[in-house]
């Protein structure tokens, strides 16, 4: 009987002492979620406020801990900061560098936050348009056709060539050429007329390309990007 009684004394101290650790738990302020060490059961972390331990940046998040007085530490990372804009200016193409769209980067981390894409080089020659003006219907040998090529230069132009095959005998091509004369001023719009000649295969007529070359041998090749048909020539 004494055993016992002494038995359950011990057994009584041992659960005061675990008792005695766990009384910080009763205080009101307690902002532990309840969430119990897994190993002593009985004992839920109070911990103290955050205090950081790593500052974030606008490229690394930062760190804060908070500590229990069993010596348990709580880790989470802080949100970083904001990037701080710089706007890249735009740079316009000239006719001999390339350009560049806007964009931005971060001044402290130097981060791309819109990227700038490169805008090509001006172009010497632009060839905008092509077209065609003849009479309705099938063309026969003597016909004219008149070839309008809408054209930006930077210089005068000294060549135009335009080149058309035959759908049905593609190596059957025919070629006109505007007629440039030297002190002609700039035009926006060069014609060329082209005459329906017996050389040229019956059947339909498409575009393959026109060629302008200015006073400085700069060059430019325009083609459709369908062989659309322009003319027929009668059988
Ligand atoms: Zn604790
Ligand atoms: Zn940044």
């Amino acid at each position: 009987m004494k055993k016992t009684l002494a038995l359950a004394l011990i057994l009584m101290c041992v659960f005061v002492i675990a008792s005695c650790d766990n009384s910080q738990n009763d205080t009101p302020n307690g902002s532990s979620s309840g969430d119990t060490n897994p190993v002593t059961d009985a004992h839920v972390h109070e911990y103290g406020e955050w205090s950081i331990i790593k500052n974030s940046t606008c490229s690394v998040k930062g760190e804060e801990e908070r500590i229990c007085s069993c010596g348990a530490k709580e880790t989470q990372y802080i949100d970083s900061l904001a990037h701080t804009e710089v706007i890249d200016s735009a740079v316009m193409p000239t006719y001999a560098s390339e350009g560049k769209t806007e964009g931005k980067h971060c001044s402290v981390c130097n981060e791309v936050l819109v990227r700038q894409d490169s805008i090509p080089k001006l172009k010497e020659i632009v060839i905008n348009d092509v077209t065609f003006e003849k009479k309705d219907g099938v063309l026969s040998i003597g016909d004219t056709i008149t070839i309008n090529v809408d054209v930006d230069t930077r210089y005068d132009v000294f060549i135009i060539k335009i080149q058309l095959k035959s759908a049905q005998k593609p190596e059957n091509e025919a070629s006109a050429w505007v007629n440039i004369e030297k002190g002609d001023p700039k035009k926006d719009i060069y014609t060329a007329t082209l005459t329906v000649s017996e050389r040229m295969f019956p059947g339909d007529w498409y575009l393959s390309w026109v060629y302008v070359e200015d006073q400085y041998s700069a060059f430019e090749y325009y083609r459709p990007e369908q062989n659309t048909v322009v003319f027929t020539v009668s059988e």
